[in-house]
């Protein structure tokens, strides 16, 4: 498919039009700087902006440079991003601010093929660095871009991700416009040509787009798969046991002991939880509980004031908070309900 060149420079101006009229007033906007871009993105991938922004504006209160969160251990880093999920982007963040403090004088690069040599960054994110916060002339193609090409241009469903990378390139502005141009496709797509409805009355481009008023093909949504975990809430003057995990999604992160019958005394149902990760639907029991015999395994016991510092997995806070001794914990981060990674329904049941 060949994109006339009027037609291109028809839709560049429109989007720019359209963007400058209707763009969100967003914390990473106000005052773009390649480290403000490089931590929205990174927030930003599987997340939803409305459940970023006060992760955001904590987070650069926290670490307000590259400098800054290099300096940080890897339990602040992940006490600060609790609650967004997700947490190899943490960990890739801290890792690159550490590598450009060691490497790069702290500087972020600007060219594509640097910025990919970075850990968790990939096509679009370094698309979007460059474009975003360096000005380059860089195409960049999200979930909500790719949507939009495929009903403005009536693509077929299997159109190769390739193709899609050339269209946005296709349509690149010059180096002026570029940030602008690609914040307005993202936006758009987010906005107007959202994901289960287009709202084709509000589209600045509807007149030009092949699709509009169509009926939009979406793949259907797999179902979750159930998961079923069970945990221990063991308390004893106070404080709460915590292990440390050491590998998967909470490596690094301190939780409650996954609940073994071998090793402890159930003393009834405390409460459960539910909450959805990616593909699963996991399912959490909590006990109170007991020492079967003496403590095993590396751990600590943990005070109200211990946990402030404490990264914790979402639903193993929110068990605490239910537990007596420990319900002076902190508030917890705001619940990030309506996102994909770690929604929760909570349900106490009571000791
Ligand atoms: S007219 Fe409708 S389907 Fe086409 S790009 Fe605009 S919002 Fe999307």
């Amino acid at each position: 498919m060949r994109i006339e060149r009027k037609l291109r420079q028809e839709l560049g101006r429109r989007l720019l039009t359209w963007y400058r009229e209707h763009a969100a007033d967003l914390p990473w906007r106000r005052v773009p700087n390649p480290y403000s871009v490089l931590v929205s993105e990174f927030m930003l991938q599987q997340t939803r902006v409305a459940a970023v922004v006060a992760y955001y504006d904590r987070w650069m209160e926290r670490f307000p440079d590259v400098s800054a969160l290099a300096k940080a251990s890897e339990e602040e880093v992940l006490r600060s991003w609790e609650g967004l999920g997700y947490y190899a982007r943490a960990r890739n963040l801290h890792r690159i601010a550490r590598l450009l403090v060691a490497e790069h004088g702290g500087r972020l690069p600007s060219r594509v093929e640097d910025l990919e040599r970075l850990p968790g960054v990939g096509r679009y994110t370094a698309g979007a660095i460059a474009s975003l916060a360096f000005g380059k002339r860089s195409p960049l193609v999200d979930g909500n871009v790719r949507r939009l090409f495929h009903r403005l241009f009536a693509l077929p469903a299997e159109t190769p991700a390739d193709r899609l990378w050339e269209i946005a390139e296709v349509l690149l502005p010059s180096p002026r416009h570029c940030a602008a141009h690609n914040s307005a496709l993202m936006e758009m797509g987010r906005t107007v040509c959202m994901p289960r409805k287009a709202d084709c009355p509000r589209c600045p481009v509807s007149d030009l787009c092949r699709s509009r008023g169509g009926q939009v093909s979406l793949a259907p949504k797999p179902s979750p798969t159930r998961c079923e975990e069970s945990a221990a809430l063991i308390v004893q003057g106070g404080r709460a046991w915590l292990e440390p995990s050491q590998k998967g999604r909470y490596r690094g992160f301190w939780r409650l002991p996954m609940f073994d019958s071998g090793r402890m005394s159930n003393l009834g149902e405390a409460c459960r939880l539910s909450y959805s990760i990616t593909r699963y639907r996991v399912h959490l029991v909590v006990y109170w509980a007991d020492w079967r015999e003496k403590e095993s395994g590396e751990g600590r016991w943990v005070s109200p004031e211990d946990l402030r510092g404490l990264p914790l997995p979402t639903p193993h806070r929110r068990a605490l908070d239910m537990a007596t001794p420990c319900s002076a914990s902190p508030p917890a981060l705001p619940m990030p309900s309506a996102r994909k990674g770690e929604a929760v329904a909570f349900s106490p049941v009571g000791k």
